[in-house]
């Protein structure tokens, strides 16, 4: 039973409102406080106190005994905002139960044990098959029992808990074999496997599915780890092919046939490269998509099957983290961060997002200026197999970490680019819309581009009558650039054409000023903010900065 402490008006509203949503599971105990908690203590297995924290914590001290035999409690605020998990987190659920609690309410779940059930990545929300025991090793996680982790590879995997990866008598294995598992045992299957197909005409899907499955057993393989299915562009048509591939689920791949001639295979067949002008079909086609044969051609009466390995390869996230404000920080973004083992970035980046990843995600921190260092290490890592977050401010592609990690990395890794709100964007819409019609960034930084260059550019945004976003606008030692650019803008604009300047960016000490290019004092301006320069369209309408869409954007 679920005791229901309230005592409140609103602590009322919200006890009546958990106990329509779980009918027959729990009882309402009312004031006074210390009574109603003394009983639901003895005699419900779990408590959900509509109480403060503190007062919930004084209230139970002198009852509290042992966490093998306390009841589980949960407290939630007077506008059922946060639900708590105080005590019996593990033992008597507590953390689960603050988990529901939270989900009626639409309330926020504060779970503080060490392995708390959000920070642990969900054996299945990965997207691998698992098989075997997923729920006894997930509550051994759970409940902070070690368990054994054994891969065949470096699969690019979330980080676990410290409980996970030693020795223990619950175990994880990630391989795409056939393994023995007990029932402390969970396997996760890894996409690793593609099948390469070829057929007669008019053979039947299960002809196909039959001989897949001999190919996999005679391999020791799990169908599990079967990606997708591969053949020849001739046979993408065959309907048998096409319906084993709609039963399991499994993508078909086609290829041409000259691409397959091309692999070398250790079994050609004369009559395939008669038939459809290759001389392999399923080894061939296997190989384009994988790495290595693992299980040479296999024939039926109407279908040929061979199966290849496909090499884990590291995955490396390019993140953008948006300007500032956990709000601008997309989820796709935080799904990433949590999907990683390893995030590298800016110390103030990484402190921006820690509390999101999860418990014993690899930090790689550096400071400013190391630019290079760290789309080395991010790169490293990846090759190394591992999930990899690179982190930037805005966009992590516009002037940051993302082309120098890409122009290192290979085909040997996974990319993954995750955008964000940029600086420009972030700065523009809190001047109005200044970028309504064409736009050009420049970025105002002469450490790594020479000056004439960034001055041709400025001339030809000038010239050009773009609406110029300025990107590191003005530093201590590069005190003069801006007001060169400026200079370049004024010989082709009014003096009063409108000027945002932008620092800090939904970020704490946000400042924006709207002013114009007459009157714009470069010393006004740093590092931290960017400068948006109107076109000779741009207006100020009521303090905002507008620059029309253009053209004949009229109502009809
Ligand atoms: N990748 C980032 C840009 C990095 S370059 C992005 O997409 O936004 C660094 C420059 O961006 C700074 O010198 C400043 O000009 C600008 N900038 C970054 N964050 C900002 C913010 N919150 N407010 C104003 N300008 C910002």
């Amino acid at each position: 039973m679920i005791g229901l402490i309230a005592i409140t008006a609103a602590g009322r509203a919200s006890a009546a409102q958990l106990a329509a949503a779980w009918p027959g599971q729990t009882r309402t105990y009312e004031a006074p406080a210390k009574q109603a908690l003394h009983r639901a203590w003895a005699e419900c297995d779990q408590l959900v106190c509509f109480l403060a924290v503190g007062a919930t914590a004084r209230l139970i001290a002198p009852l509290l005994d042992s966490k093998w035999i306390d009841p589980a409690v949960v407290c939630v605020d007077e506008p059922a905002r946060y639900a708590v998990a105080l005590v019996g987190g593990h033992a008597a659920s507590g953390n689960e139960l603050c988990t529901r609690v939270a989900a009626v309410f639409g309330a926020r779940a504060i779970i503080t044990t060490a392995t708390d059930a959000t920070g642990l990545p969900g054996l299945d929300t990965l997207g691998w098959p698992t098989e075997g025991a997923l729920a006894a090793v997930s509550r051994a996680m759970l409940d902070g029992e070690p368990v054994a982790l054994e891969t065949d590879a470096t699969w690019p995997i979330p980080s676990f808990p410290v409980t996970v990866g030693g020795a223990g008598q619950y175990r994880i294995v990630v391989t795409d074999r056939i393994v023995p598992v007990d029932e402390n045992t969970v396997v996760l299957r890894p996409p690793s496997l593609v099948v390469g197909v070829g057929a007669s005409r008019g053979v039947d899907a299960e002809e196909v599915l039959a001989l897949i499955g001999e190919a996999l057993a005679v391999g020791g393989l799990a169908q599990g780890s079967v990606t997708s299915l591969a053949t020849v562009e001739a046979k993408a048509d065959e309907a048998g092919i096409k319906e084993a591939a709609r039963m399991r689920g499994w993508p078909l791949v086609a290829y041409p046939a000259e691409r397959l001639a091309a692999v070398p295979v250790p079994n050609p067949s004369d009559a395939a490269r008669a038939a459809v002008g290759t001389p392999s079909v399923a080894e061939a086609a296997a190989l384009v998509s994988g790495d290595v044969l693992v299980v040479p051609k296999r024939k039926s009466g109407m279908a040929t099957v061979a199966l290849a390995r496909i090499r884990p390869r590291g995955r490396l996230a390019v993140i953008g983290l948006g300007p500032g404000d956990r709000d601008l920080v997309t989820p796709r973004a935080i799904a990433e961060l949590r999907r990683a083992s390893v995030v590298v970035g800016l110390d103030r980046y990484i402190d921006q997002i820690r509390d999101v990843l999860r418990p014993g995600t690899r930090l790689l921190s550096s400071g400013l200026g190391q630019e290079e260092e760290r789309a080395f290490t991010a790169v490293l890592q990846a090759r190394g197999g591992h999930a990899v977050a690179l982190i930037g401010s805005g966009d992590a592609g516009v002037y940051a970490m993302g082309s120098p990690a890409l122009a290192m990395a290979g085909t040997d890794i996974v990319v993954v680019g995750v955008p964000g709100i940029t600086a420009g964007l972030a700065a523009a819409s809190l001047l109005g819309a200044p970028l309504g019609h064409d736009h050009a960034l420049i970025s105002l930084s002469d450490l790594h581009t020479p000056w004439e260059v960034i001055e041709r550019r400025v001339r030809a945004a000038a010239e050009g009558d773009f609406v110029v976003i300025f990107y590191n606008p003005r530093s201590a030692d590069r005190d003069w650039q801006l007001g060169a650019a400026l200079a370049i803008l004024a010989e082709h604009r009014q003096p009063s054409t409108p000027v945002g300047v932008v620092r800090d960016a939904y970020r704490p000490g946000q400042q924006v000023l709207l002013t114009t290019l007459a009157e714009l004092d470069p010393a006004a301006v740093d590092m931290r903010g960017v400068v948006i320069v109107g076109s000779a369209s741009t207006l100020n309408v009521a303090d905002r900065m507008v620059t029309p869409r253009g053209y004949k954007w009229q109502p009809r």
